[in-house]
C-alpha cells in the first residue's frame, strides 16, 4: 500500500493518504479506535503477528495440546504465529520470518560499530546485530545500559507489546537514532546527586521517610533524528523506559530516554496553544519549553522518593502499590508532579537551580496540567492533573477568574500550597489505606464546571504532533 501510494506523485489526495497510512503503520487510525482510513475492512487485533481472525480463546485451546516447551515458544515475544498447513499452528522466530528486512540492518550495525570511536557503543551495536539473528536480546540490552560517554545512542529492537491485542506478549520493532544532549544530561546528574537530601527534605514526619535506594533507571536526554517502526506510528512518545525484559530489570535496571526535541514539539503544538486559551495573559510570558521539560524531569526523579512501603497500620511493610490497589497509580502520578515541584523549590533554595526561573517552572507546570486534563478524569494522568488544579485552587497556589475564565499561578502562595498537597499525598501513600485515598479522590477529582469548561474551550487543539524531518547537510 505504501509503495503504490508513493508512486502516485501528481495527486494531493494520494499524498495525504500516504501520510495517514505511514502515521498509523497501516490502514487503520490508531488514535481513533482503529477505524479504517479507507474501505470497510475491519481491524484485527492480532495484526500481522497471528493468523487473521485467530482469537485468544482459540489459541488457548490449541496451546493445551502442546508441550511446555512448545507453549513457551508460542508465547515468546519474538515469534509470529502461523498456520502449519495441517490444521494447526506453528511459532516462527522473527529472524526467520523477517530475514530479508533484518539482514541489511545487521550489515549497517556492524559498519557503524567499525566507524565509531566509542568502544561501549560499538560493543552494544555488535551485540544488537547478533541479537537480531538469535532473537535473544539479553546481552545487547545489558550492553545498552552499560554504554558510557557516547555522543550517539539508538533505541532499536522489538520492545513494546501494546500492539498485540491477542496475547499482549509479542514485541514490535522500533528504531530511534539519537544524539545525546550532553548539557541536559549533566543537569540531570546535578539533580540526582540530591536524591537523598530531597527525601530528607520531604514535608512529612520522620517515620514516613525512607532510605533512598537511588534511581532504578539510568536517565539519558537525547534528540532523535529519525524514528521508525512502532516509534513512528500512533502517539509520539516523549520518553521511554526500556528494556521490558524482567531479567534485565533484575540484573541492571532500565534506561529512561527523554526525547527533548519531542518535548519541545509537544510544548509548541499543544501546551502553548492550550495555555494561550486558558492561562491569564499576564503570565503567558513565563511559559517555556525548558520550564516544562525541567518539570517533567523532576516528576521522573521524584518517583524515586517518598514512601514505597506502607509505614503505619495493619499493612505496615507491604508495598504501597499492593496495599492501595488501582488508586495507587493516579495517586503516584499526582505525587510525582507535586513532590517534583516541591523538590525543585528546594533545589532553588540550595542554589542548584536558578531562583529567578521559579515563575517559568510554575506557569509551565500549569500549562501541562491542562494538556493532561484533556485525557479525561478516568485516566491516571488526567486524574492527577484534576487533583492538583482543584486542591491548589482551594488551598492556595492557583487562581481562577470567573469573568475571563482564565487560570493563573498565585506566586505568593504557590509553594505553600504545593507543600501541603505534597504532605497529604505522601502520608496517604505511607498509610496505604485505600479508603483514605478514595475519600481524597472523591474530594479533589470532581468534574467542576470550570474543569469541564477548560476541556471544552480547547477542544479544537490537536491531541498529538506529527514529526516532519529533513536532513540538511552542512
Ligand atoms: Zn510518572
Amino acid at each position: 500500500m505504501i509503495d503504490s501510494l508513493s508512486n502516485i506523485t501528481d495527486d494531493p489526495y494520494a499524498s495525504d493518504l500516504l501520510t495517514l497510512v505511514q502515521k498509523n503503520g497501516g490502514p487503520f487510525e490508531l488514535l481513533n479506535e482503529y477505524e479504517p482510513i479507507i474501505g470497510t475492512e475491519e481491524y484485527y487485533g492480532g495484526e500481522e503477528i497471528y493468523p487473521k481472525g485467530l482469537t485468544s480463546e482459540q489459541l488457548d485451546s490449541y496451546l493445551e495440546t502442546l508441550t511446555e516447551e512448545e507453549k513457551a515458544e508460542f508465547m515468546y515475544p519474538y515469534t509470529v504465529i502461523r498456520e502449519d498447513g495441517e490444521g494447526g499452528y506453528k511459532a516462527v522466530r522473527y529472524y526467520s520470518e523477517y530475514k530479508d528486512y533484518i539482514d541489511p540492518v545487521i550489515a549497517i550495525l556492524y559498519e557503524v560499530a567499525r566507524l565509531s570511536d566509542n568502544e561501549s557503543f560499538s560493543n552494544f551495536l555488535r551485540l544488537k546485530a547478533e541479537a537480531l539473528t538469535t532473537d535473544d536480546y539479553y546481552d545487547a540490552d545489558v550492553a545498552w545500559i552499560d554504554m558510557a560517554d557516547s555522543k550517539f545512542d539508538i533505541v532499536f529492537g522489538p520492545f513494546e507489546q501494546y500492539s498485540d491485542k491477542i496475547k499482549g506478549v509479542k514485541a514490535k520493532y522500533e528504531a530511534y537514532i539519537e544524539i545525546i544532549d550532553q548539557e541536559a544530561s549533566a543537569d540531570l546528574k546535578k539533580y540526582t546527586a540530591y536524591l537523598k537530601k530531597m527525601e530528607e527534605n520531604l514535608p512529612i514526619p520522620d517515620e514516613y521517610k525512607s532510605v533512598v535506594e537511588g534511581l532504578t533507571s539510568n536517565f539519558t536526554v537525547v534528540r532523535d533524528i529519525i524514528r521508525k517502526g512502532e516509534g513512528r506510528i500512533g502517539y509520539q512518545a516523549v520518553a521511554t523506559n526500556l528494556p521490558n525484559d524482567p531479567a534485565v530489570h533484575k540484573s541492571k535496571g532500565t534506561k529512561k530516554t527523554f526525547w527533548k526535541n519531542m518535548f519541545e514539539a509537544r510544548f509548541n503544538a499543544i501546551i502553548k496553544p492550550v495555555s494561550n486559551i486558558l492561562i491569564d495573559e499576564s503570565q503567558l510570558q513565563y511559559l517555556s519549553d525548558d520550564g516544562f521539560f525541567k518539570f517533567v524531569l523532576m516528576h521522573e526523579i521524584c518517583h524515586a522518593i517518598g514512601p514505597r512501603e506502607v509505614k503505619t497500620g495493619p499493612n505496615k511493610g507491604m508495598s504501597a502499590n499492593a496495599s492501595i490497589g488501582p488508586n495507587y497509580s493516579p495517586l503516584e502520578e499526582a505525587k510525582a508532579d507535586i513532590v517534583g515541584l516541591y523538590s525543585l523549590a528546594y533545589l532553588m533554595d540550595q542554589g542548584v537551580e536558578d531562583r529567578g526561573r521559579a515563575k517559568e517552572f510554575y506557569v509551565s507546570f500549569l500549562g501541562s496540567l491542562f494538556r493532561s486534563i484533556r485525557f479525561g478524569l478516568d485516566e491516571a494522568h488526567g486524574k492527577a492533573a484534576a487533583i492538583s488544579l482543584s486542591y491548589l485552587l482551594e488551598n492556595g497556589g492557583i487562581l481562577y477568574d470567573e469573568e475571563t475564565k482564565k487560570w493563573s499561578i498565585d506566586f505568593d502562595n504557590f509553594e505553600e500550597g504545593v507543600k501541603s498537597l505534597a504532605a497529604e499525598m505522601l502520608v496517604l501513600e505511607g498509610d496505604g489505606d485505600n479508603e483514605e485515598v478514595q475519600a481524597f479522590f472523591d474530594k479533589w477529582t470532581v468534574e467542576t464546571p470550570m474543569l469541564v469548561e477548560a476541556i471544552a474551550l480547547t477542544e479544537d487543539i490537536a491531541i498529538d504532533v506529527l514529526p516532519i524531518r529533513k536532513i540538511i547537510w552542512e
